[in-house]
């Protein structure tokens, strides 16, 4: 008999250790920067190139390493913050597994330079594919840079598993939000190839919260503050009326960590009862302060799970200070610090004497210099310049002109059949045409008392939006057979999400067959899109299933819904003629909800009369 049993060397240990940490560009960023705080930065600075995929820098003004610890760290098992098991009972830190660096180091090539406070020189480490390449002393700031690049170098399968750079980035900017979220008390930014996404000072919570979800999310939070024996929450939750049609803005933070947890959610979304519109999700951002010993934040390998000893009464505390908030300052002024003071009425009002508005005036302006010199524009009465100069305007509608056959020979549908079907749903047939393409991009119609411009893409992504979600709840729509049936290649991951799903989509028109392990065979697929779309619309389909976090079944037909209608619907770009641009706009109207895309962006502007005469002062 011989022995077959021996011990992985550490860089396939390692190796290993890193499919669970690392999954994607947005793990790294996410240890790194929870490693800067642990070492007490109060400045993280983040770099990254093509998402993360070619290079991922963080540098912070933290406490730096030492020579052996720099060394060290890159070691299995090798951490600072825990010396016991008793430790992990009373965890201060976010690390504590020591995996993170020995992992990421596994598997990129990783380049650290370190220096502690007080030391002169810091050091330099190279490390690829876990071997140490160099060492040197060096000159840099005090604290601590970590490069990682080439991620996945070593593992092509797993480099090759990685979404789209948009993808990739939409992880990192969520896992930099919340640990940015956790830490108001901390300045961050974040550059993706050379541009600046984030640049958040040291500040507030409230204002944090601003910073980075935009200036009009201020006066929409409502604060939420509870000290009990069990939990010190606090935080905001977001006035009902500006619930979200989606999950986006939904935030639990237990000791300053980011946790997913569907019972607290629940109970939030308990308070908020009767005071939702239906399928209307509240935004939070809550933090929850609780004795360490009462958690157990090990249960889930990348830490965004804990387990509660008391999760009953979290729940119910939870629920009644988020209730009692919205009940004191739903109908009270919420403070405004964003908000131009001057505009408010002062209580010493009878002290002062009445502020004559201010009427901007350019002195320059020039009515018969040429615009493109710049004089008009400098006056402030027109931000946005259309084109050069008003006659281009009419030359602009000349080439678009919808009426001459010819034109309308070029349209290039991605299916004639397809938008035939489609459009030919209304039987009004518009002979007098109240509308117009503008730019392939916007259907123009009048109003009884203006003109409302629609963003032809979106209004369309909500109608078929509906029209989907109808086919899977209620009927489902017809499909047209293949001739020749098509055999599409996905991963295991993404066909269990397909298998998941196979009924949805069925009755969306889907008809498939012959499912193996990696590929599924397509007999039949919904009218309204063409062969070639097919292998991109699912793919994309299922990159959205799994970025999302499934919540019911119900929000995964949603997500499904919403994917394949951005994904069918006509695209900016394309040339419309006037009955497919009437149909459009009937059909928008009949929507249930005709403002908002699925994805809660406007559908439309309108323009009145009033504000077209205010132009023309
Ligand atoms: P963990 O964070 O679980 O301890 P890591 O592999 O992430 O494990 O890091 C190992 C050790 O390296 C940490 O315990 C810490 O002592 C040190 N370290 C990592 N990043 C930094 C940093 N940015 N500044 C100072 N020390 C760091
Ligand atoms: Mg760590």
């Amino acid at each position: 008999m011989t022995d077959v049993i021996h011990l992985l060397p550490d860089h396939v240990a390692n190796q290993i250790a890193a499919g669970e940490v690392v999954q994607r560009p947005a793990s790294v960023i996410k240890e790194l920067l929870e490693n800067s705080i642990d070492a007490g930065a109060t400045n993280i600075k983040v770099l990254i190139k093509e998402a993360g995929k070619t290079l991922i820098q963080v540098t912070d003004n933290g406490k730096g390493m030492s020579l052996t610890d720099a060394r060290l760290c890159f070691e299995r098992h090798a951490t600072s913050k825990i010396n016991s098991a008793e430790d992990l009972f009373s965890l201060k830190t976010k690390g504590f597994r020591g995996e993170a660096l020995a992992s990421i180091a596994a598997i990129a090539h990783v380049e650290l330079k370190t220096m502690q406070n007080d030391d002169e020189v810091g050091t330099c480490i190279k490390i690829e594919g876990s071997e140490v390449v160099s060492q040197d002393v060096c000159v840099t700031p005090e604290g601590t840079t970590l490069c990682v690049k080439n991620l996945f170098y070593n593992i092509p399968a797993r480099r090759n598993f990685l979404k789209s750079d948009t993808v990739e980035l939409r992880h990192i900017i969520d896992e930099f939000q919340r640990v940015a979220l956790a830490h108001p008390g901390i300045q961050f930014s974040l550059f993706h190839n050379g541009s600046e996404l984030f640049q958040l000072p040291e500040t507030n919570l409230r204002q944090r919260i601003v910073n980075i979800f935009g200036g009009k999310t201020n006066e929409k939070l409502v604060p939420v503050e509870e000290d009990t024996e069990i939990v010190k929450v606090s935080g905001f939750v977001g006035k009902p009326e500006f619930a979200k049609k989606s999950r986006g803005e939904q935030f639990f933070f237990v000791n300053d960590r980011f946790i997913k947890s569907p019972y607290l959610n629940h109970a939030v979304t308990a308070a908020f009862e009767g005071l939702l519109k239906d399928k209307a999700y509240p935004s939070y951002f809550l933090y929850l302060q609780v004795d360490p010993k009462s958690i157990d934040i090990n249960i889930h390998p990348t830490k965004t799970e804990i387990k509660f000893d008391d999760e009953h009464s979290l729940y119910t505390i939870l629920r009644s200070a988020i209730k009692h908030s919205l009940g004191q300052f739903n109908v009270a002024p919420v403070l405004d610090f964003d908000r131009d003071a001057t505009l408010d009425t002062p209580y010493e009002f009878s002290n002062k004497g009445p502020v004559p508005p201010k009427v901007e005036v350019d002195p320059n302006f020039n009515p018969f210099q040429n615009e493109r010199s710049g004089g008009y524009s400098s006056s402030g009465f027109r931000k946005e310049k259309s084109s050069g100069s008003w006659e281009s305007l009419y030359t602009d509608f000349d080439q678009k002109d919808f009426s001459t056959p010819s034109a309308i020979n070029q349209v290039e549908f991605e299916s004639d059949e397809v938008t035939g079907n489609l459009f030919g749903q209304s039987e009004e047939k518009s002979s007098g045409s109240t509308t117009f393409q503008l730019n392939k991009k916007y259907i123009v119609s009048t109003l009884k008392s203006g003109i409302l411009v629609i963003d032809q893409h979106r209004a369309h992504s909500r109608i078929l939006y509906e029209e989907l979600l109808k086919n899977i709840t209620v009927t489902s729509a017809v499909s047209q057979q293949l001739l020749f049936p098509l055999r599409l290649q996905f991963s295991t991951n993404e066909m269990e999400l397909l298998k998941e799903n196979e009924e949805s989509l069925e009755q969306t028109g889907f008809i498939f067959g012959n499912f193996s392990k990696d590929s599924v065979e397509i007999t039949g697929i919904p009218t309204l899109i063409s062969e070639s779309e097919v292998a991109i619309l699912l793919e994309q389909l299922l990159s959205d299933l799994e970025n999302e976090v499934p919540g019911s079944s119900f929000s995964q037909i949603d997500i499904l819904a919403k994917s394949l209608a951005k994904g069918m619907a006509v695209k900016s770009g394309t040339l419309l003629n006037s009955e497919e641009q009437q149909n459009i706009v009937n059909s928008l109207f009949a929507c249930k909800e005709s403002t908002l895309s699925p994805y809660n962006r406007p559908i439309f502007i309108t323009l009145t009369v009033d504000e077209l005469d205010k132009k023309f002062m």
